[in-house]
């Protein structure tokens, strides 16, 4: 059974019980309907988190406890400092309300500032981290702005 809008709002908000925040997970594992309707929210939260300076700051402590739901999202990225001109297709394996997970065809060094379009949104953040994958690189992304 889908998780209910309710239960879905008190899961981010974190006044879930720990019982029933683990079953939306596992729900959500397996329910591609869930998964998408969980990181479409996850991403709407982000949006409002970079509008407060607190909140943002909030979700950076919380980085590595936080729910990331994966994704499939077609994204491009563009590279603001250091500035390229060209642009770099990326996939957005998965999101959190302060970071995102892409993969792409090359290694990015962390520092680096990037705009990621995705879907309509416009996202400015900052690369923490970049590997190696079996099919290109991964890069960890800390979300500063949505748009
Ligand atoms: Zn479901």
């Amino acid at each position: 059974m889908h998780p209910c809008e309710t239960d879905v709002e008190s899961y981010f908000r974190g006044s879930l019980a720990t019982s029933d925040s683990t079953s939306i997970e596992s729900h959500a594992s397996t329910c591609r309907e869930c998964c998408h309707r969980l990181a479409e929210r996850a991403m709407t939260i982000a949006r409002g988190a970079a509008d407060c300076a607190e909140a943002t700051a909030l979700g950076r402590r919380e980085l590595r406890q936080e729910p990331r739901f994966p994704t499939e999202a077609p994204a491009v990225l563009r590279f603001i400092n250091p500035v390229r001109d060209d642009r770099l297709p990326a996939q957005v394996l998965d999101v959190s309300r302060s970071g995102l997970k892409i993969e792409t065809r090359e290694l990015i060094s962390p520092g680096t500032l990037v705009l990621i379009r995705v879907r309509r949104m416009q996202i400015f953040g900052e690369v923490r981290y970049g590997i190696c994958s079996e099919t290109g690189f991964r890069a960890g992304i800390r979300i500063e702005r949505v748009e």
